[in-house]
């Protein structure tokens, strides 16, 4: 009853919060399996962000339940955000979950599996569903274990040398934005010590990864509380400047940040800061000025532009992608449009596009004037059109320029290569796997809408890596 398999809904702190699960269970003697049909314990964690996301996840336990009719040692556990929202209640459509654990108690996920096999083991039935949905002090730094499959673990052949990390730098938001489940699922904000995070950082850059993904629901309010200011320079960038001084590490992204906190000393370190990647994720939401208030986001489409023309300034090649809720309650044509003409003016190269979902205890829930599916469906389809041909533009921009490109590992297919540019664009390409974790020089030759494919320009590998001189690569 060892083998457990991990089902990742939602966002990358989702991600994060999974990964360093498995990284706990696997200390305490569990095998991580990439097969459902494999594992004795299935752990889904959660997303609620959308109602869309919570019904795919019951619609799963509901299927992994039956299961259990075959074998009633088989565990079905659901961890995160919705076994937050929900708690007990899930109970009544999922009677057979035997956990169910909130986002602040994941490191209890190893214990709470102890002891059900300590009692499946003593043949001692388990009449009650262990439910773990308390806040916790303290929480937020527990989110630090990093995994990485060993050889022919989790559904994979040789091991992979991991190049890039998320670390968690704070956990919870405070921005009570009308139409997020966020503050409910996560809890108040909260931030780790900044010398843990760096910890962190060194111990993975001695294990060889070059890129860090600092991640958070607001980072840029990150250490507001137990940090000062020093010349002008917040908390979060200061944290940027002591990840950036780590050895080893040579990309440096983050998120999500939010308007309100993206101030000058931030849009200056992309000058300053050359492992910090011009590549930026900022949240809009919308473009009209009425509905951001009625959002509760406290800053307007103006002072949007103005943030993503500072960051222009500073870097004319960089990247932008946002968040966008399209049918917000009472959003009139003339405030789409609004929202229409500011991320066309914006230039994003990706965007994640949500219609709006009702969230139940949140304000928006409660606003008259909801509009319908039809209307949300054709104002998505208009922001997607707009990105694609967008990304289009961006790729054919591309198409013969060497781009730097970190190799992360083999692609999809197993025979070519994969990695990004520092504007998080997808690239395959042929290489030799010594390649793995170096930055290398890539001729684009070609671009479909997400993905660049080239060939790689050997003369400057060892170069972009540091190496003065030394063998060329063999193929
Ligand atoms: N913390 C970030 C911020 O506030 O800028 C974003 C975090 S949220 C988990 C990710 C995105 O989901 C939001 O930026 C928003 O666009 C979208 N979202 C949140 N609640 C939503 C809802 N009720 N309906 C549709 N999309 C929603």
């Amino acid at each position: 009853m060892n083998r457990v398999h991990i089902k990742t809904y939602g966002c990358q702190m989702n991600e994060r919060d999974s990964e360093a699960v498995a990284a706990m269970l696997r200390a305490r003697g569990y095998r991580i399996v990439g097969s459902e049909d494999e594992c004795d314990v299935m752990l889904l964690n959660t997303c609620s962000v959308r109602e869309a996301a919570e019904q795919k996840a019951i619609g799963k336990a509901a299927n992994i339940a039956h299961r259990k009719k075959k074998n009633p040692d088989f565990v079905l556990g659901i961890l995160g955000c919705m076994a937050q929202n929900r708690g007990a209640a899930l109970l009544d459509q999922l009677p057979d979950v035997d956990l169910i654990v909130g986002t602040q108690k994941f490191h209890q996920v190893p214990d709470y599996l102890d002891n059900l096999r300590a009692a499946r083991e003593a043949g001692v039935p388990i009449a009650e569903t262990i439910i773990d949905i308390a806040e916790e002090a303290g929480s937020q730094n527990t989110i630090k274990d990093h995994y990485l499959p060993e050889a022919g673990e989790n559904g994979g052949g040789e091991v992979v040398p991991q190049v890039n990390a998320f670390v968690s730098i704070q956990q919870g938001c405070n921005m009570d934005c009308a139409f997020c489940i966020v503050p409910k699922t996560r809890g108040d904000e909260r931030s780790r010590p900044m010398d843990d995070i760096v910890a962190e950082c060194r111990l993975l850059a001695a294990r060889g990864v070059k890129e860090i993904t600092l991640l958070g629901q607001i980072v840029t309010s990150y250490g507001r509380r137990d940090y000062a200011h020093t010349d002008g320079i917040s908390p979060f960038v200061q944290l940027i400047e002591r990840v950036h001084e780590i050895e080893g590490i040579e990309r440096i992204r983050f998120t999500s940040p939010h308007p309100r906190g993206f101030k000058d000393d931030l849009a200056q370190a992309y000058g300053r800061l050359p492992k910090l990647c011009e590549y930026v994720h900022l949240p809009m939401q919308s473009g009209s000025d009425r509905i951001l208030k009625a959002m509760n986001r406290p800053y307007s489409r103006e002072r949007y532009k103005e943030i993503v023309d500072s960051l222009r300034a500073v870097r004319a090649d960089m990247y932008f992608s946002t968040d966008i809720i399209v049918g917000f309650p009472g959003e009139t044509d003339e405030e789409f449009e609004q929202t229409r003409e500011l991320f066309e003016a914006c230039n994003y190269d990706m965007a994640y596009i949500f219609k709006y979902s009702i969230r139940s205890g949140t304000p928006a829930a409660d606003m008259g004037d909801q509009i319908s599916d039809e209307v949300k469906e054709h104002r998505n389809a208009v922001l997607l059109d707009i990105l694609r041909k967008n990304s289009e533009r961006r790729n054919a921009e591309l198409l013969g320029t060497v781009e730097e490109v970190l190799v992360e590992g083999p692609d999809k297919t197993g025979k070519r290569f994969t990695g990004r540019t520092r504007g998080n664009r997808v690239c395959i390409f042929d290489a030799n796997p010594r390649l793995i974790g170096q930055l290398v020089p890539l001729k684009i030759e070609r671009g479909s809408v997400s993905t660049l494919y080239g060939e790689l320009v050997l003369e400057g590998v060892d170069q972009m890596n540091g190496v003065e001189r030394s063998p060329r690569p063999t193929f």
